[in-house]
């Protein structure tokens, strides 16, 4: 390893304000493949030839990431990271590091649901970092109570429901977080119902995590139903465009009380 900053990734992470930030590291500024030009010339042909280098794609990389809305907390978070603490959670980690790996823009996304503290949120960071600066796909990550609080301010500011809603079509993943906080007025649930499905006709990928149960209408035995926080309409969209998967957080208490 040459560069103990980076670990020779080229990028380094941190929080500024409520954000994760990336920028390039110390080691590769000037490029030192291209010496700053962003153009490798091979010598060896005449005409000699130029090619592209790979920083202006790490350049590119640490844009999207700076563009994407990571929670600040989360701006490290790697999958190898998560900490898994019952064979269930193993199992979701092992779900997420299959999607991670075998994504491909416009494949179908995935639902995340769980007990609060469960792990969600680090485990769809991690996979966002992943997407962001090593394969260079575009996420946006957005918090489902900020998400409404963001619509009504841009709409009170006169900004058309289609403006308000571009920003979160045009990225290969949209990511919602903590789906179903927050009580949306029916105003609020139409345009969220637009936006579904505007990427659902774009063939464009959703993730979401939610602290509810999607697969009941109440669920009060255990946790309460997702379909009682959102529209049918915005959950038989889900349906169609993520697969449910549970992350479960007291297997570890039950498995030892049965020894
Ligand atoms: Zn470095
Ligand atoms: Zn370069």
């Amino acid at each position: 390893m040459k560069c103990a900053r980076c670990k020779d990734l080229g990028y380094v992470t941190a929080p500024l304000g409520e954000f994760a930030v990336a920028r390039v590291c110390e080691c590769r500024i000037p490029c030192p493949e291209c010496n700053g030009t962003g153009l490798i010339i091979d010598a060896s042909t005449l005409p000699r030839k130029a090619a592209v280098c790979s920083c202006r794609h790490l350049n590119r990389r640490v844009e999207l990431f700076n563009r994407a809305g990571l929670p600040a907390r989360m701006h490290s978070k790697t999958l190898d990271l998560f900490e898994e603490r019952s064979p269930a959670q193993a199992r979701t980690k092992t779900f997420i590091r299959r999607f991670t790996e075998d994504y491909a823009p416009g494949n179908r996304g995935f639902l995340l649901w769980g007990k609060p503290g469960t792990g969600k949120t680090h485990l769809v960071c991690s996979m966002s970092r992943h997407f962001l600066l090593e394969m260079g796909w575009s996420v946006k990550f957005i918090d489902f109570f900020q998400l409404l609080s963001d619509l009504k301010s841009g709409f009170s500011d006169g900004r058309s429901e289609a403006e308000l809603i571009s920003p979160l079509v045009a990225p290969d993943v949209l990511i919602i977080d903590e789906l179903g906080k927050g009580r949306a007025t029916e105003w609020e649930i139409s345009i969220l119902d637009q936006l579904v499905s505007r990427r659902y006709n774009a063939g464009k990928t959703v993730i979401a995590t939610t602290n509810y149960d999607p697969m009941k209408a109440t669920g009060e035995d255990r946790m309460p139903g997702l379909l009682s926080r959102i529209d049918e309409r915005i959950y038989s969209r889900l349906c169609e465009l993520c697969e449910f998967i549970e992350i479960q957080g007291d297997d570890y208490r039950r498995l030892d009380s049965r020894f």
